[in-house]
């Protein structure tokens, strides 16, 4: 496997959730080894923040990486469309802090994407294989993740809700087209009294229900109903494809959540790191560690 950025620019427009401003989104091809870069054009020069665990600076909410003023915010869906389609390198320029919401999905970023074309560079795919089991827990919910071929997630949530209940995504196996079809539609949802409380504290001012599946006690409100009856888990997936995202190569190994959530996922990929012996970098589609795969290597740039 090739190393893939996209054919060429490409942009859309879109509102922040949390500020409700316009912001305009680039997405511009990028050199071999450049990994996924956010640049504030806002922000002067230099304002770039790479989309890495070490950058990231909150998880309430949403993922945001940086700090506030150059920062940027709600940055997993975008991040997750990366991932499912396996883009490597590429540079993301933004005129204000957060990423776009658009429908709440990762499928107008898939459309992008798509849009754009994607283009296969002179150099291999590295990845960060898994050689031993590490799990983290947290009362009920746990986050563990087993060394497997290939790259397979299973997620499990269960909310005492009548609309949502017990969902099981058993077993997601990324492959060509695999996130398109499964899970890129799935939109982000949030409940009433929560959603009144965040636009109490003025936050959340872009969220509507053009863009979030929201439910009151009982039930959904929007009009249009769920896209599919798994909807929520398989957002969940998509959220933990957009945090996985932040280790900066693909992942080799399964991963299995139960009633995760961004801070669980970014504590089992911390975990991950800081286990010896974990991890190796490995060229992909060879069983051989690449010559520069060390753990002190992938701790150092990770
Ligand atoms: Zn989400």
């Amino acid at each position: 496997m090739r190393q893939r950025t996209i054919a060429e620019k490409i942009s859309c427009t879109g509102i922040g959730l949390h500020s409700g401003a316009p912001v305009q989104l680039t997405l511009h091809p990028a050199r071999l080894d450049t990994g996924i870069v956010f640049v504030r054009s806002d922000a002067g020069r230099g304002a770039e923040i790479p989309a890495r665990i070490d950058r990231v600076g909150s998880t309430q909410l949403a993922t945001t990486l940086g700090h506030n003023g150059s920062g940027v915010g709600t940055v997993e869906h975008l991040l997750a469309a990366l991932y499912g389609l396996g883009i490597d390198n590429v540079r993301i320029e933004l005129d204000g802090p957060e990423v776009p919401v658009m429908d709440g999905s990762a499928a107008p970023f898939v459309f992008l994407i798509r849009a754009a074309g994607i283009f296969e560079q002179r150099g291999a795919r590295r990845v960060l294989r898994v050689r031993r089991p590490v799990e983290v827990r947290d009362g009920e919910r746990m986050a563990r993740i087993d060394p497997c071929r290939g790259f397979r997630i299973s997620y499990h949530i269960d909310f005492r809700h009548p609309a949502i209940g017990r969902q099981d995504l058993p077993d997601f196996e990324l492959s060509e087209g695999s996130f398109e079809r499964e899970l890129s539609r799935a939109r982000t949802f949030g409940f009433l009294h929560e959603v009144e409380a965040l636009w109490r504290a003025g936050l959340g001012r872009g969220g509507s229900l053009d863009n979030t599946i929201v439910l009151d006690e009982r039930q959904v409100l929007n009009p249009e109903g769920l896209r599919m009856a798994d909807e929520f888990v398989r957002h969940k997936a998509l959220d933990l494809l957009g945090d996985l995202a932040l280790l900066g190569l693909p992942l080799e190994g399964r991963v299995r959540v139960v009633r995760g959530g961004h801070a669980l996922h970014q504590r089992l990929m911390r975990a991950l790191l800081d286990t010896p012996g974990a991890t190796e970098i490995v060229t992909s589609g060879r069983g051989t560690p690449h010559p520069e795969g060390s753990l002190a290597e992938a701790r150092a740039s990770l």
